[in-house]
């Protein structure tokens, strides 16, 4: 049987690893909070007791985590799965992490014998549980070959960018894009609300009109209506991946004042409750009734 070792169990993590077991892989565990882990070992997968224990053996590691620091303590720290892997094992890093990050840790991973994957997702965690992510992925030709037997149970679309850092650089893009219209749609719904417009029929028109993206069609209803309920990505979330895009943007296309008043936005949001549902950002925009 392959295997495959699984780390980060949060609100995507979790469904991917399940999309593994399902599937009918070995797998092995491990997420900083064991309780995450419970109903995953109930149908199948083995509990590791570190990163390194859950990569022992392994055909791939799959990680899926917050952020930098947190990718960087999976794979690279004391107990991270590199002490641990089988030369020639795939170190696929799901998480959305900074450029700077995958280049340095693919830099590290490669040089330790193993294949990088660039592979940040997008799609909410209903797509994760169902298997129907989309992966942007960076990698070379070769080794995106040997990557798509793990690609398949947790995706319907894979996008190979090009080089390693490629998806990552989409990925952030696509993201930045995504904080800019959150963050301007909060200030519209809240300048309709001042002016004293019928909100359900502003909230028509939005999901209708030309700027219905499915980020405005999604958000506009959850704000005006002021629930947040069934909340999946975090005000921190949007904003860690908004600082990545900056940071990005320095050296490719300094200035990006639009791209910096959506981070700034997220600055505040992140201030306010970082672990708030991103869309929740309309408290900050909006006067209080
Ligand atoms: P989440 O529910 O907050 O889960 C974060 C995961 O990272 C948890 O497993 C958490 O462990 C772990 N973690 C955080 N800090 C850590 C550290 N220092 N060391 C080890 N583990 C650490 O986040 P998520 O929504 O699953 O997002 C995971 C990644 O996917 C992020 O990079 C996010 O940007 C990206 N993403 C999210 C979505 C979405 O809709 N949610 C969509 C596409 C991509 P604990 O359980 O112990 O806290």
């Amino acid at each position: 049987m392959t295997k495959v070792a699984f780390i980060g169990l949060g609100n995507m993590g979790h469904g991917m690893a399940g999309r593994y077991i399902e599937a009918g892989f070995d797998v092995t565990v491990w997420n900083r909070s064991k309780s995450k882990a419970d109903d995953l070992i109930a149908r199948g997968a083995r509990w590791a007791s570190s990163p390194a224990d859950s990569a022992d053996g392994a055909d791939a590691v799959v990680t899926m985590v917050a952020d930098d620091g947190a990718s960087r303590s999976v794979w690279l720290g004391k107990d991270g799965a590199a002490a641990a892997m089988k030369p020639g094992c795939l170190a696929i890093e799901c998480s959305t992490v900074s450029h700077q990050h995958a280049l340095d840790l693919a830099r590290e991973l490669r040089g330790r014998g193993f294949i990088y994957i660039d592979c940040p997702v997008t799609g909410l965690p209903q797509a994760a549980a169902e298997g129907k992510l989309t992966l942007l992925v960076g990698a070379d030709a070769a080794d995106l070959e040997k990557a798509q037997q793990f690609f398949k149970p947790i995706s319907t679309t894979v996008r190979h960018f090009g080089a390693v850092g490629s998806g990552t650089v989409f990925k952030l893009i696509n993201n930045l894009i995504g904080a800019v219209q959150i963050a301007s749609l909060a200030e519209g719904v809240a300048i309709a609300e001042q002016a004293g417009l019928d909100m359900k029929l502003v909230g028509e028109a939005l999901a209708t009109g030309a700027v219905a993206s499915p980020q405005v069609i999604r958000h506009s209803k959850r704000m005006i209506a002021r629930d947040f309920s069934g909340a999946s990505f975090t005000s921190a979330l949007r904003h860690k991946d908004a600082a990545y895009a900056v940071a990005l943007a320095e050296s490719l296309l300094p200035g990006v004042p639009v791209s910096r008043a959506a981070l700034a936005a997220y600055d505040k949001a992140k201030a306010h409750a970082p672990d708030d549902d991103e869309g929740a950002m309309i408290a900050i925009v909006s006067r209080p009734k």
